[in-house]
């Protein structure tokens, strides 16, 4: 498996950093967690075009994680050679609204005419595919917010938070991953509600053990936390001694 992060930012524009996508590679196929805006954009930068998209995964519906789901319809549009591989896109509770929403505001331009889009619920359980498979859980932010690890039959394992607080649903779903990918919006003094901080990262990696810990969805103020606090990395490693990475955009990870 190969995880980039295509946005390590947020739904606050950045210079460097841009809005919420991750992509990982199994095998040939081609997974996108979060389509922010400029996903499409931000990943052709990164080698994948719209066409590569086998699976699209929402964690939840807030602007800066779901925005782009327009983009990719719309860019289907017009491809030529027309595509007729289907377009599978997992999301909570509440993606079929959220799809018919669009529908009714773009109509036939984000119809799609030549290939099937399959569209799949779910609150928590396990979806099982043709190399790997997907469980998920409740995570504390939004109502319908989801987290998903992704597991292959070599036993390899990537765990991906979308946004969260701290709670227990994240911690069991990331014992003993492999990579461990959790938001962390906001410096210790400056927490909000509904996200993580740097040490609040740190404290559900040691509690999941996973191997690596990749933070991402860093609002500008933890951005400048990061560049600033020198001794922050020694201060997480006190509580969490796996690797840390704060991620930037295209950073890539192989298991
Ligand atoms: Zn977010
Ligand atoms: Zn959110």
């Amino acid at each position: 498996m190969e995880l980039t992060i295509i946005g390590s930012g947020t739904g606050v524009p950045s210079k460097t950093r841009a809005y919420p996508c991750t992509l990982i590679k199994i095998k040939n196929k081609y997974l996108v967690f979060d389509t922010g805006p400029g996903s499409l954009r931000q990943l052709f930068l990164a080698g994948v075009t719209y066409t590569d998209i086998d699976y699209i995964y929402y964690s939840h519906f807030h602007p800066d994680h779901s925005l782009d789901l327009v983009s990719f319809l719309f860019a289907m549009k017009y491809d030529t050679p027309e595509r007729t591989k289907p377009l599978y896109v997992t999301g909570p509770r509440g993606l079929h609204e959220f799809h018919q929403g669009l529908l009714s505001v773009y109509g036939n331009t984000i119809r799609p005419k030549s290939f099937d889009l399959h569209r799949k619920e779910i609150e928590r359980g396990k979806l099982t595919y043709d190399g790997w498979e997907i469980s998920v859980e409740p995570m504390q932010h939004s109502s319908q917010s989801i987290g998903f690890r992704i597991g292959t039959p070599e036993g390899n394992s990537i765990t991906y938070s979308g946004d969260t607080d701290y709670c227990d649903g994240i911690i069991h779903l990331a014992k003993n991953t492999d990579l461990l990918v959790l938001e962390c919006s906001f410096p210790d003094d400056k927490k909000a509600e509904g996200h993580l901080t740097p040490r609040l990262c740190a404290q559900i990696a040691q509690k999941a053990q996973c191997k690596k810990l990749i933070l991402t969805h860093f609002y500008p103020m933890c951005s400048e936390e990061i560049k600033n606090n020198k001794s922050l990395l020694a201060e997480l490693k006190t509580i969490y001694n796996g690797t840390i990475v704060f991620a930037e955009d295209f950073d890539r990870f192989e298991i």
